[in-house]
């Protein structure tokens, strides 16, 4: 990027560091971590026009574009730590800049992570960000599921398919329920404590970011088994409800993406440890189905098989 790059690189990104494992942060030609045990390491990213609307609050996409990450990191049970930014901007907006620097730092904030270095060029609106985290002897993975277990998800599902469909709407001509929704498609909140207290009970996990019954099919993929879900247990949020028919609601929930809750599979004996693990850091969740020998993920409602209406979303 010409004029600016420093600029906008040491006015905005910049900040005072309080990790002593940061042996060198920003403003060299690479960053220089000290870690004990495990780097897990992730990287996603956002195209405007693919993954948001160009509309999209700077303040939102900055806690997005992290926050999509963070799920990955939760997913595998392993605490955030630090990232590096690649920003691609059409043009050097200060406003911009600094309203999305300000989305990114309050999440990163909340969970201990440091910017650690980054990258910043001229081009089509877009945003990598990396995560690196740390995990000790247990994490968790897509591949260690087996028939038999129980498969679970935290919170509520369809949310942010939902919210994406409301996300052109002005604040003001919606409702709380309808704001509600695509609040949580614009921040979404990373499952990162349940994923650390899973870490050595659950025997899989996966955020859910292109639709349960996708992401589902990844977690069976990788541990050679299907799946059974029963509809009827999918928890599905108040406002999803009351802002969409119940048909439309379970749509979202089984095929939208986007809702970073985590899915995972746990033995029938880990039953009450799951329970206490996710008590203990105030998330719920709910049993919706079973790991089963096979390779399909098929669904039921009140035990008779139902097709759902959507899988999930791929981007080829
Ligand atoms: P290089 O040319 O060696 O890749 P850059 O000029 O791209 O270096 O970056 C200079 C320094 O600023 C590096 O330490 C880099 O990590 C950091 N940096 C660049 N862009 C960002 C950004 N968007 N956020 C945080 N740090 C950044
Ligand atoms: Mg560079």
């Amino acid at each position: 990027m010409s004029v600016g790059e420093f600029d906008l690189i040491y006015r905005y990104f910049d900040r005072p560091v309080n990790d002593p494992d940061v042996v060198l942060g920003i403003g060299d030609d690479a960053a220089v971590l000290s870690l004990q045990g495990r780097a897990v390491v992730a990287v996603d990213t956002l195209v405007a026009g693919v993954h948001f609307h160009d509309t999209i609050p700077p303040d939102a996409l900055g806690h997005r574009a992290l926050a999509v990450n963070l799920s990955d990191l939760a997913a595998m049970g392993a605490t955030p730590r630090w990232y590096t930014l690649a920003l691609t901007l059409p043009k050097a907006d200060e406003q911009w800049v600094s309203e999305f620097a300000r989305g990114m730092f309050a999440l990163a904030e909340r969970y201990g992570a440091t910017l650690v270095g980054g990258d910043l060029t001229r081009g089509p609106l877009a945003v990598t960000v990396q995560v690196v985290g740390t995990a000790g002897e247990r994490w968790l993975t897509r591949g260690g599921g087996h028939a038999g277990d129980d498969v679970y998800v935290t919170g509520t599902l369809g949310d942010g398919a939902a919210g994406i469909a409301l996300v052109n709407e002005r604040a003001d001509a919606l409702g709380a329920e309808a704001a509600a929704l695509k609040e949580r498609f614009l921040r979404p909140t990373p499952r990162v404590e349940a994923g650390l207290a899973l870490a050595g009970v659950a025997s899989a996990a996966i955020d859910v970011s292109d639709g349960l019954l996708a992401d589902l099919g990844h977690i069976c993929e990788e541990s050679g088994c299907g799946a059974v879900v029963d509809v009827e247990h999918v928890p599905l949020s108040a406002e999803l409800l009351a802002v969409f028919p119940p048909q439309v609601a379970l749509a979202y929930a089984l095929g939208g993406g986007d809702d970073y809750e985590l899915c995972f599979t746990a033995s029938p004996a880990n039953a009450e440890r799951v329970e206490s693990a996710l008590a203990a850091c105030g998330t719920r969740a709910r049993r919706i189905g079973r790991l089963v020998e096979g390779r399909d993920v098929v669904c039921r409602r009140d035990g008779e098989p139902f097709e759902p209406p959507a899988r999930g979303y791929a981007h080829f």
